[in-house]
């Protein structure tokens, strides 16, 4: 059996960094930038309000600092809203009303809010002074120009998208997201809603790798079943392999007769079968066709699944230049039950379901069923509890737990 470890360098030293490419803001998130970002101007460009008030010269409110709001008033000389030009000043004893992003009006240095202030006609009156500075926000206070933003290889937030956004940027030069086949193959499997005949079941796979490799951030394509015939199989591949970055396939890769993914990528592909020690999902088939990496998952859908997440994901997400997030993200947690298991050579990945305690600590419990078969005991977790070779361990112990977390 090939460690896990092991399995996932074979595959990711095969699995190269798709190009970069401009992409419009609206498009980029969740990609990986390819270049830094400098900005080329200040946030905020002006030095403009905090809140709605009055911009006053701070000296000019000493006189309320008593709260009592019986001095004199200052003479408000006009209203400024945000997008107002920045050209219209005040003078010692002015106040002019001014809306939270205006521009500070010329020779005012702080701004008064207006729950803080009494208005009787043209003239206001103050509960309170204020130092000079206060409820000003500066030009560049945010983001200076010439200073690097967002370097390369961050991982897009919606946030960062708005810093991108703010600084004036339209487009954005990122990792290409890839573009992925799915595909099924099986005799048995059935797609459409008719009656079961003798023998069949229903197709599952290619519909949830398609959600998974979407949630990974790619592009997927979904082409469905292909039969149990080796040179059908060969002439999707080839032909999805002119069209894609990756595919990824479900079924045909364990000891059987007719599995025939094995089969057509020895001959069509340079490929390596494995036997990974892990549990499930033993079966793993990888092969670069034209150069192009096929994973090879196995059919059963606990498997698969489980196998996506350890291998396929993470490999695609390093061809779109992730690095720390290629992976999901591996926590200790607290064994909320007995996870039992026997020595097997194998690790074991059980699907569990985790959630914060009151003691602060991530605890987990399995989801039930076990059997790589038992898609449906699996579907509610949000978690992989991580049983190293050997027998398990008892409730109340620490262990590795993978957050089935999207990003
Ligand atoms: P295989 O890896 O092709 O030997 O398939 C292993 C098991 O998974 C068999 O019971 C298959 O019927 C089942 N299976 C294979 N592909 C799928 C699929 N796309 N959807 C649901 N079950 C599948
Ligand atoms: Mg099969």
């Amino acid at each position: 059996m090939t460690p896990l470890d092991e399995a996932r360098d074979h595959v990711f030293a095969r699995c190269g960094r798709l190009p970069a490419m401009e992409l419009r803001l609206e498009d980029a998130r969740g990609l990986i930038t390819a270049l830094d970002v400098t900005a080329a101007e200040d946030v905020p460009p002006f030095d403009n309000t905090a809140v709605d008030g009055f911009a006053v010269q701070a000296a000019d409110t000493a006189r309320f600092a008593d709260g009592a709001c019986t001095a004199d008033g200052l003479r408000i000389v006009g209203t400024m809203a945000a997008g107002a030009r920045p050209d219209r000043p005040i003078a010692a004893g002015q106040a002019m009303r001014i809306m939270t992003g205006a521009p500070m009006p010329p020779g005012a240095d702080a701004v008064v809010m207006v729950e803080d202030s009494v208005t009787t006609g043209d003239f206001v009156q103050f509960t309170r002074s204020v130092d000079a500075g206060d409820a000003v926000r500066r030009s560049g206070s945010d983001v200076r120009t010439g200073t690097l933003v967002l370097p390369s290889g961050t991982h897009l937030s919606p946030a960062h998208i708005g810093v991108l956004a703010s600084i004036g940027r339209s487009r954005v030069s990122v990792v290409r997201r890839a573009r992925v086949a799915v595909l099924s193959t099986g005799d048995e499997l059935v797609r459409d809603d008719r009656a079961l005949e003798p023998g069949e079941i229903r197709e599952s796979n290619a519909r949830m790798i398609s959600g998974l490799v979407a949630q990974a951030g790619c592009d997927v394509v979904d082409l469905g079943i292909v039969r149990d015939d080796e040179d059908a199989l060969a002439e999707v591949l080839r032909d999805a392999a002119g069209r894609f970055d990756a595919i990824v396939t479900s079924g045909g890769v364990s000891m059987g007769d007719f599995d025939v993914v094995k089969a057509v990528l020895s001959r069509i592909a340079d490929m390596r079968w494995m036997q990974i020690a892990i549990k499930p999902a033993k079966p793993f088939a990888f092969g670069l066709l034209n150069s192009t990496p096929v994973f090879g998952l196995p059919g059963n859908p606990v498997s698969s699944l489980v196998s996506f997440e350890l291998i396929a994901r993470p490999a695609l997400r390093r061809m779109m230049g992730h690095g720390p997030t290629a992976d999901r993200l591996s926590v200790r947690g607290i064994a909320d039950e007995t996870f039992e298991r026997g020595p097997d050579g194998k690790t074991h990945f059980v699907r569990a379901r985790g959630s914060f305690g009151v003691d602060g600590r991530l605890h987990v419990r399995s989801t039930g069923g076990q059997g790589s078969h038992q898609l449906a005991s699996s579907a509610s977790a949000n978690a992989l509890v991580v049983l190293p070779d050997g027998e398990g361990f008892p409730a109340g112990s620490e262990l590795e737990v993978i957050l089935l977390l999207n990003d």
